[in-house]
């Protein structure tokens, strides 16, 4: 009698399998992470942007597939996205060192507008050197002005280039008086409407992307002018000093579009 060769490769096969899949679950309980709370991130070392997605479980989309900034280049025409919709306020200085960002908060009523969504200007601060590459060059700064759909909770981000050159006349009234440690705050009255820092020229770069910090949520309609301000050299390092990098990476496009609308 032929003993048929299958029923013990079965065997075998089962048992493997189950100690596979116990090893597995045994693997996965090891790298369970934990919460955000008190989690902190940085942009060097062993809580840089390489390792933002392990950090802690609300993290994990900085791994994902639609993150930002992004390298522009290769960018498809269409006129059909229309002129940049904004309408700024006058607001007041008010510029906070966070630890991690520069961040100016301006007041209530400043807003723009994608497909007939509003969306309010809640703040805008500056990364050195900028996050959104041209053709793989880097600019020395950048700034995001952050606005919020309070419908739906998406954003809606303006990214502005700085090249070197001319001083900026804005810049120049508290330059010298950068809130250098964290925690701090400038308020010298000075009044001002965002738009200050925008080019003459409002083409733009379009993409779906994500904010370029922890938590990375893929919320973000990007907007960033083809046309870059200008600082003077010195007055990039005064911001360069006190932030050092605090520029995430470019990161993959994954084949999402990217648009360019040109004025
Ligand atoms: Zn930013």
């Amino acid at each position: 009698m032929q003993i048929s060769p299958q029923f013990p490769q079965k065997q075998v096969f089962l048992a493997s399998l189950l100690i596979t899949t116990l090893f597995l679950s045994c693997e996965k309980k090891e790298t369970e992470l934990p919460s955000c709370d008190g989690v902190e991130w940085s942009y060097t070392g062993t809580e840089g942007p390489a390792e933002w997605e392990f950090l802690c479980t609300d993290y994990t989309t900085c791994g994902g597939e639609r993150q930002s900034p992004v390298d522009i280049s290769n960018a498809v025409p269409d006129n059909s996205l229309g002129s940049l919709q904004y309408n700024y306020q006058q607001t007041t200085l008010s510029l906070v060192n966070n630890g991690h960002t520069l961040q100016f908060n301006v007041a209530a009523g400043s807003s723009m507008e994608i497909d007939g969504q509003s969306y309010d200007l809640l703040q805008f601060h500056t990364h050195t050197h900028s996050e959104h590459t041209l053709n793989n060059q880097e600019f020395p700064m950048e700034f995001h002005f952050v606005h919020k759909n309070t419908a739906t909770g998406d954003l809606a981000v303006i990214g502005v280039w700085v090249s070197a050159g001319a001083p900026n006349a804005f810049i120049a009234d508290f330059v010298a008086e950068l809130p250098m440690e964290e925690g701090e705050t400038l308020q010298n009255g000075l009044s001002f409407f965002p738009n200050t820092l925008f080019p003459e020229n409002l083409s733009y770069y379009s993409y779906e992307g994500s904010l370029t910090t922890p938590p990375c949520s893929e919320i973000v309609h990007w907007r960033v002018l083809k046309n870059s301000i200008q600082l003077s050299s010195d007055q990039i390092a005064a911001f360069m000093d006190l932030e050092h990098t605090n520029a995430r990476p470019v990161q993959g496009l994954n084949g999402r579009s990217l648009l360019l609308f040109e004025e």
